[in-house]
């Protein structure tokens, strides 16, 4: 393929890009190759949180890089440091694993509990997980997804990855075995279509694993990072998982994950896990400005005005065209629609002039919205007023 000054055929073909090239990013607004203007409402999938190119991010990014890029994960640095100290602070998990992607930070977790499962439950290695999941898109973390179609097309699996039906008690227990070790969820299923795992569910699958002996893992790498409202979306649930996962947030759109675990879970010995650029300074420097960021006074408590003032603006549109609603957490939200347009909407939306806007459609009848945290309500009226302009074009 080829538009205007580009030739792109050098990049492997790995899913359908529209023809732009995007040049730069301030806040929520993308600009591309032609001068054209988005206004961005998926941020790189709840990745950027403070919007593209935010200060604290530009000013981490000069202050490191003079400093020291990567020693190698055999020594101590100091971010690293910094940011392992910040996210134990800020929640019920004692110790830190860094990693780069969310899928590596999952792979660790499951690497984790399958230690545990050896050094504490006979060799139990089983973890189960969840139909809609989404873990990442190494061969363990897409064994452990619940994608439809995801369990043919690298065969064979990973092995040991049950899937339950999220929501439902009984499907979980119906799975447990002597070779279970974990349960292991998102607190809200993005991928999926933002599906919210329930209060009661998630008490209900501590208790169940406090009972048979299992390890709960809670992947946050989208719902994490203030993304729901809270730092993490677990604490909404009032519960204390054993595994936590990050990504996606913590980076603020550099890449940057991180696997975190109760000290009595911390089982791996010298050269179980590692990696070369495993919480190198460069990333963890940004990361810790990110969370400073997050963790400032007013700041989550901004991102959950905003997500109710979204959810208001989604409802209203849903009650305005007999859609059936809206669903989600904080920042994290759906507009569930009454047919299948969501493909259309998301293309006249990058079409819409002057400026464009950026949406994502997870589902046929879904579109998901995961602005950056600092969101104005003033860019969310803008961009319900552009999408109710779509839908009445295309409801005529
Ligand atoms: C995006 C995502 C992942 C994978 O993260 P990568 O950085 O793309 O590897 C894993 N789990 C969840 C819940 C995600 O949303």
């Amino acid at each position: 393929m080829e538009f205007g000054q580009f030739n792109v055929n050098a990049l492997m073909e790995i899913t359908q890009r529209p023809d732009l090239v995007f040049v730069r990013g301030q806040g929520s607004w993308l600009e591309d190759h032609a001068g054209k203007r988005y206004l961005d409402f998926i941020q790189g999938w709840a990745v950027n949180c403070l919007g593209h190119c935010p200060p604290e991010i530009v000013q981490a990014v000069q202050k490191q890089s003079q400093l020291l890029l990567n020693p190698s994960p055999a020594f101590y640095n100091l971010p690293s440091i910094e940011l392992a100290t910040r996210l134990t602070g800020a929640s019920c998990f004692d110790r830190v694993f860094f990693a780069n992607s969310g899928a590596e930070a999952n792979e660790g977790a499951i690497k984790l509990a399958r230690k545990w499962g050896q050094v504490h439950k006979q060799g139990a290695f089983k973890i189960v997980t969840f139909d809609h999941s989404f873990h990442g898109r190494t061969l363990a973390t897409m064994s452990a997804s619940g994608k439809p179609g995801w369990s043919t097309i690298f065969a064979p699996q990973v092995d040991g990855f049950p899937k339950a039906d999220l929501n439902d008690l009984s499907s979980v227990e119906a799975l447990i075995d002597d070779q279970t070790v974990a349960i292991m969820l998102e607190p809200v299923q993005g991928e999926g279509g933002v599906i919210p795992a329930t209060t009661e569910f998630m008490q209900a699958l501590r208790k169940l694993a406090d009972e048979r002996k299992l390890l709960l893992i809670v992947d946050e790498v989208q719902t994490g990072m203030g993304r729901t409202g809270t730092m993490f979306a677990y604490e909404q649930a009032g519960v204390r998982p054993d595994i936590m996962t990050l990504g996606k947030g913590i980076g603020g759109g550099a890449p940057l994950a991180a696997m975190l675990a109760r000290e009595e879970i911390c089982v791996f010995k010298h050269g179980d896990q590692g990696g070369t650029y495993n919480g190198n300074p460069l990333m963890t420097a940004i990361g810790a400005a990110v969370f400073d960021a997050l963790a400032a006074p007013g700041f989550l408590e901004g991102v959950r005005e905003r997500g109710e003032h979204l959810s208001r603006g989604l409802l209203a549109l849903a009650a305005k065209w007999g859609m059936p609603g809206e669903r989600g957490n904080g920042l994290l939200r759906a507009l569930i629609m009454d047919r299948d347009d969501g493909p259309a909407i998301v293309d006249r939306a990058r079409a819409l002039a002057p400026h464009g806007l950026l949406l994502n459609a997870p589902r046929g009848n879904l579109l998901r919205f995961m602005p950056a945290l600092n969101v104005t309500t003033g860019e969310i009226d803008a961009m319900l007023e552009q999408l109710d302009g779509i839908i009445t074009g295309m409801r005529k």
